[in-house]
Order: structure tokens, then sequence, then C-alpha cells
């Protein structure tokens, strides 16, 4: 079985600062099991250093994929580089938001977001700003996350990080493949995984068409990880 998963939304709640989203120790333990027994891949928008800030020291079973995909890491070994763009000189758009408190400007590889969860003022200012800044300086993709704008000029995304993952693992087209997230970002690999014939899974409220299983919290995406051994055999 080859499990990847999202980690904001899906393995750790949503919590108002992005650097305070750390895993419990025990799913953290549970997830370290899981991938001596599959290959499992934490596929997230967040840079390895800001993942490792929440997630702490990675264990050599485990794949992460960072940034939508633009790297791919077993353990804390770098084994593939898809990076290639270069940002923009994002100084401008710092200027402008060093009087909006509660806007937080995260500069990742090949990707900037703009974080306005605490922002107290109108969403409509921030998109403003976001916009402006875009204009001048287009990215390959503009993706809208919750209370987030992403300016990716890399040419990567999650869709592409399952196909570039199951070349690198060697995937038989037949082992179970398994994706898990909640967000828009993860609608990419979903849609990539059904075409594959796996197992797409969506966790928030309602199913999108990509998505074959709904889940509807945290929570329930560790007892679906708990179960699945027995559901995989079902299908
Ligand atoms: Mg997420």
């Amino acid at each position: 079985m080859i499990l990847l998963l999202d980690y904001d939304g899906t393995l750790v709640p949503i919590v108002c600062r992005p650097e305070e989203a750390k895993i419990e120790a025990k799913r953290k333990k549970f997830l370290e099991e899981l991938s001596k027994k599959h290959r499992v891949a934490i596929v997230t928008g967040r840079s390895m250093e800001s993942f490792r800030e929440v997630f702490g020291e990675i264990p050599e079973t485990l794949y992460v994929i960072t940034s939508h995909g633009a790297k791919i890491f077993k353990g804390s070994t770098l084994i593939e580089n898809f990076l290639g763009a270069k940002l923009p000189d994002l100084s401008p758009l710092k200027k402008k938001i060093t009087s909006m408190k509660g806007i937080l400007l995260e500069e990742k590889e090949g990707c900037f977001a703009l974080h306005y969860r605490n922002f107290p003022g109108e969403e409509t200012e921030v998109r403003k700003l976001f916009e402006e800044f875009v204009r001048e300086n287009p990215p390959v993709r503009v993706i809208e996350g919750k209370k987030v704008l992403e300016a990716v000029y890399e040419r990567v995304d999650k869709g592409k990080a399952v196909e570039n993952f199951l070349r690198l693992v060697g995937w038989d087209g037949k082992e179970r493949v398994i994706y898990i997230g909640d967000d828009t970002t993860d609608l990419y690999a979903l849609r990539k995984v059904k075409e594959l014939g796996g197992i797409p899974v969506f966790v928030g409220r309602e199913k999108p068409p990509e998505a074959e299983v709904l889940l509807h919290s945290v929570d329930d995406v560790y007892g679906f990880l708990s179960r699945l051994e027995e559901l995989v055999n079902d299908k």
C-alpha cells in the first residue's frame, strides 16, 4: 500500500498560526510505525524548514514531499528536487504588509503565501494587495486555500507530486494508492489518484467530485488509517 497524506487539516487540525501546528507524539509514532509497513509520504505545501518546525525529527522510513511537490525527501535526505524557478523580489509586498497586523508572508521554495487568518480587516483588502503583486510578477499558478493566497512560480502541484513519487518508488500499477487531503490544493492529487484507480479521500464537510471517501475530521483520518488494512482488503 502507498499512502500519501496531506499535513495541515489532515494529520493535524488547522490552527491560527501555521508554526503551531505541531503533531502529537503518539500520532507521530503511529505514522512512523505505518511507514515501516507501507510506503508513506506526507505531501505538504510547507517548505522542509517549516515542516520540521511542526513535525520535529523525521523518521528515516517516512517520505516528505514539500512545497506542493517541489522536493521529495526520505527521512531528512533530499532524494529529488524539481525546483528550478526563482521567486520574484518580495520586498515591495513585505513593505506594504508591515502596517497590516495579522497578515503573514511566508516565503517557500518556488512559491510564497499570504496568510490572513488573523487579519481583522476586510478580505478584499488582502486580495487587492495580492492581485496587484501577482499582476506585476505573474506566477504559474495562484492557489486559494483556507485563509491563504499562494503564488506558485514553480511548475509543480500535488497531482504532479503524486506522479513523481510513484515513479520514484517504482510503483507497479497494482499496489493500492491512497491520498488523503482537505484543501483545494489536494484536489489535483485526488484527481490523479482516482485516475490511477487508487482511493482519493477528502477531509471536510462535503465530498468533492474528485474524492471517493469523505472523512469529517483529523480524528477520523487516524481512525481511517487504523482500519485501512481491512478496508483495502474489502475493496
Ligand atoms: Mg491541508
